[in-house]
C-alpha cells in the first residue's frame, strides 16, 4: 500500500472523518486488521480561517505547499488535502510536489457521473461558490454544471460552517435551514446536491434529503485508498 499523505486540520472535525473513513475503506478491501498507512500534517485552523477571511492565498498558498513538502520529505508517495475550500491554491501544491495528488473535484466528479448527472447543487463556503476554483473544473473537465443557492443561502451555509461546523457543533435549526436550502436548490433544477465542504457531511446525512447527496469527505478518503491499493 502506498503511503497517503493528508494534509489536515481544517478543520480537525472533518480530518477525523477522513482518518476514519481511510481506516474503515482499507479494512474493507484488505480485510481482517488491516489499516491505513498514512501520515497526517496538521493544521491551526484558526490561522487557516483568518488568513481566508483577509484573502491572503498567497500566504496561505505557501503553508500548503510546506505541508505537502514535509508529508513527502515524511514518506508521503501520494497527497490529500482535506478541504474543498483549500483546492484554491492546489495548483501550487500538485506543481511542487514529486508525487500525485487527488483533487477532490475529481474524485467527486468521476461518481457523479457515474449516475450521469449534469447539473448539482453545490453548498460550500462562500469562497467556494462564489469563486470559479471548483465549479470550473466541475465544468470544465467533466461537463458537470453547479448551481449555488441565492445571496442569503450562502451567507447561512458559510455562517453555519465557519461558526458551527468546524467547531463539531450540531444543532436541528441548521439542519433545517441546511435542507431548506436544498430544496430551494431542487426547485432550481439540481438533480442531486454537492456536500462540497468535508464538515457538512456531519450535520446532513444520505437519508435526509430526497435527492442524491455526494458526500465530498467519504467520496475523496474512499478513492485515495483506492488509488494507495492500487484499485
Ligand atoms: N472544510 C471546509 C471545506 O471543505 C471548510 C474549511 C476550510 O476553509 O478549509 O471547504
Amino acid at each position: 500500500m502506498k503511503t497517503i499523505g493528508l494534509i489536515g486540520g481544517m478543520s480537525w472535525e472533518s480530518s477525523d472523518l477522513y482518518y476514519r473513513i481511510i481506516n474503515k475503506k482499507t479494512q474493507a478491501l484488505l480485510g481482517g486488521v488491516h489499516s491505513c498507512d498514512c501520515l497526517l500534517y496538521s493544521v491551526d485552523f484558526a490561522e487557516v480561517a483568518r488568513l481566508q477571511h483577509q484573502g491572503r492565498w498567497d500566504l496561505l498558498s505557501e503553508r500548503m505547499v510546506s505541508a505537502a513538502h514535509r508529508l513527502e520529505l515524511g514518506g508521503a508517495e501520494m497527497i490529500i488535502l482535506c478541504t474543498n475550500t483549500m483546492h484554491k491554491v492546489a495548483a501550487d501544491i500538485e506543481g511542487s510536489i514529486n508525487v500525485p495528488f487527488l483533487h477532490i473535484v475529481d474524485a467527486t466528479a468521476e461518481e457523479i457521473q457515474k449516475k450521469s448527472y449534469r447539473k448539482l447543487g453545490l453548498l460550500a463556503t462562500k469562497f467556494s461558490m462564489e469563486d470559479d476554483f471548483l465549479r470550473s473544473r466541475y465544468k470544465d473537465r467533466f461537463n458537470i454544471e453547479t448551481i449555488v443557492p441565492d445571496d442569503k443561502g450562502r451567507e447561512d451555509v458559510h455562517r453555519i460552517i465557519y461558526e458551527e461546523l468546524v467547531k463539531g457543533t450540531i444543532t436541528d435549526k441548521s439542519k433545517q435551514r441546511f435542507l431548506e436550502v436544498i430544496d430551494s436548490l431542487v426547485q432550481s433544477g439540481a438533480e442531486a446536491i454537492i456536500a462540497g465542504c468535508t464538515e457538512i457531511e456531519l450535520l446532513i446525512k444520505p437519508g435526509d434529503i430526497s435527492v442524491d447527496l455526494f458526500q465530498t469527505t467519504k467520496i475523496h478518503a474512499e478513492k485515495a485508498v483506492e488509488i494507495a491499493l492500487g484499485r
